[in-house]
């Protein structure tokens, strides 16, 4: 089977890099703050004043403790949820709600079992009101620039989780939003797969010049495919720290930028700054 990277023109991928309006902000973040009602009625703070600026074509990492808010923080950004206060705005613009500036990869974004691979990826399409050749020439373009056209008549269950969140993915690019969430894609996956599709996914947003935000609970994830690391606090959640990473841009692939001196350095500074958070050293 022929591997998805094989197929992405490595030194193009980087030269859209730094390409067109790279450098300009993608998403704000404002001052957002989010309280959720617990059973007893009372306001529990989740968010308490998250700003965050991602330019366009970056790719960055969230990293924080668990429950501390971050699918919260994409479900706003998606405009599913409406903060308690603070804005986003994305391309100049306050976002309103349910709008489709962002691709979002769920944290259980299943494939739907009884549709044909084609018919999951042609999913996202047919909300938008396009014909039905035009939704099935558009889903197998995606499909056969990314190596997975011989899978097109195949179901979910015949595949392996890693094809599977190939799949996911591409549905969530063929409606060709210009920003990506993420919300922990390769948790599932065993660690030789993880690493493989790290690498591919990355590959793949840089090629079509998306701007990519990742959640993850795997910090050497985050540095290995960030431009920029966001490490939240504890609840009431802040953004305590960000770290500029770059690894992956400079030597043009996640799985190298492991390779990088760097790489254990950061590993170090972003961990012990969790580490604390969590309570593991009082
Ligand atoms: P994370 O993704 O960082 O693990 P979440 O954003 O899923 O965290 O949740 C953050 C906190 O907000 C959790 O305590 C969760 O129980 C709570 N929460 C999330 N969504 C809701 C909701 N719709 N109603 C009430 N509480 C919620
Ligand atoms: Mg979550």
């Amino acid at each position: 089977m022929m591997g998805v990277t094989e197929t992405i023109d490595r030194s193009e991928a980087l030269r859209a890099y730094g390409r067109g309006d790279a450098g300009q902000s993608a998403i704000s973040v404002q001052q957002v703050t989010k309280s959720f009602m617990n059973a007893e009625g009372d306001a529990i703070p989740v968010l308490s004043g998250i700003t965050m600026d991602i330019r366009k074509q970056e790719f960055v990492s969230i990293v924080g403790p668990s429950g501390c808010g971050k699918s919260t923080i994409f479900n706003i950004i998606a405009g599913l949820i409406e903060p308690s206060s603070g804005k986003i705005v994305v391309g100049g613009e306050e976002i309103g709600r349910s709008t489709g500036h962002v691709g979002y990869m769920m944290q259980r974004d299943l494939l739907l079992p009884w549709r044909t691979i084609l018919d999951n990826v042609t999913l996202g399409l047919e909300v938008k009101g396009l014909s039905k050749k035009e939704r099935y020439d558009t889903a197998m373009a995606y499909l056969e620039r990314y190596g997975l056209d011989s899978f097109a008549k195949a179901y979910p269950s015949t595949l392996s989780g890693g094809m599977r969140q190939r799949v996911a993915l591409i549905r969530t690019l063929v409606t060709q939003p210009d920003i990506i969430l993420l919300d922990e894609p390769f948790s599932a996956l065993d660690y030789q797969t993880r690493l493989v599709l790290e690498d591919e996914i990355l590959s793949i947003l840089k090629n079509e010049g998306k701007t990519g935000v990742l959640i993850t609970h795997d910090i050497e994830e985050a540095i290995s495919v960030s431009d920029r690391v966001f490490v939240m606090s504890k609840r009431p959640t802040f953004v305590k720290k960000t770290y500029e990473v770059g690894l992956a841009a400079s030597h043009g692939s996640a799985m190298k930028a492991r390779t990088d001196a760097a790489f254990k350095q950061y590993f170090e500074e972003i961990w012990s700054e969790l580490d604390i958070q969590m309570g593991r050293i009082s």
